[in-house]
């Protein structure tokens, strides 16, 4: 069985025991890796179904196979990463590839007001959070939204969570984590800045909604260098 890899198939199929596999995914199977009939591969839906499927037919056009067991992966911790968006595209997947990697179960990607006016595209991004889910060998999928209102984020899944921020503060310097002595798995909030970092008003706002600073050390990092040190803060603990 190759556990190296693992596939996907979206939750529609998974529920059958004859599975139909994608066509991005039949090619990556038999273009790339040589899968063949008989074959053994690990399977997930982006539910939490991890599934062995026994190949019973792989050519160039498709591959399908039969599920031969299913178990169910508990969800990881509810950890929000809300980030203001970061205007080169390839830096801006970079971060959200980590994110999922380092167990992000929910990207928001915040059109905050420091941060450079700039599209997103929504199948880029689906598509990153997809292979990062599957290279981590992941079971669930994590959703990803846009916003323009970073009030709204706090309002929204501020409540019942803790609320982390990464704050770059002139007076401290070193690790201050106001998280420290909490379970991991803590459903927690986590907010990061833009390049040009967050405004005044939306510090004052995460705040007023119970947000703890977190500072990552003295130098000032990027933002996606920021992403991965806070969600690695919590992942590794
Ligand atoms: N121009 C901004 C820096 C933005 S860096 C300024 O000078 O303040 C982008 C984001 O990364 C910041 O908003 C913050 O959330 C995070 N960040 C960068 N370095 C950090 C550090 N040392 N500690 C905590 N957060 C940091």
């Amino acid at each position: 069985m190759d556990s190296h890899f693992l596939f996907y198939v979206p939750p529609e199929q998974s529920r059958s025991d004859h599975i139909v596999f994608p066509e991005e995914e039949a090619h990556h199977m038999v273009r790339v890796l040589r899968k063949r009939a008989g074959d053994l591969v690990q399977v997930t839906d982006g539910t939490g179904n991890l599934l062995e499927v026994r190949l019973t037919h792989a050519d160039r056009k498709s591959v399908t196979g039969e599920v031969i067991s299913r178990v169910a992966i508990p969800p990881g911790p509810d950890r929000i990463l809300a980030m203001g968006v970061i205007k080169q595209r390839d830096r801006l997947e970079f971060a959200i590839e980590k994110a999922v990697e380092l167990g992000a179960s929910r990207i928001v990607l915040v059109h905050s007001d420091h941060a450079e006016k700039t599209g997103i595209r929504p199948s880029r991004v689906a598509a990153t959070i997809l292979s990062a889910m599957k290279q981590s060998r992941r079971c669930h999928l994590p959703a990803w939204e846009e916003r323009d209102d970073f009030k709204s984020v706090l309002l929204d899944y501020g409540p019942g969570r803790q609320v982390l921020m990464a704050h770059l503060s002139s007076e401290e310097s070193g690790l201050q984590d106001p998280s420290a002595g909490r379970s991991n798995d803590a459903p927690s909030l986590l907010l990061v800045g833009p390049e040009g970092g967050f405004s005044e008003e939306e510090i004052a706002d995460a705040v007023t909604a119970g947000a703890g600073e977190v500072s990552l050390g003295s130098a000032r990092l990027r933002a996606e260098t920021a992403v991965c040190a806070l969600l690695a803060l919590l992942e590794c603990r």
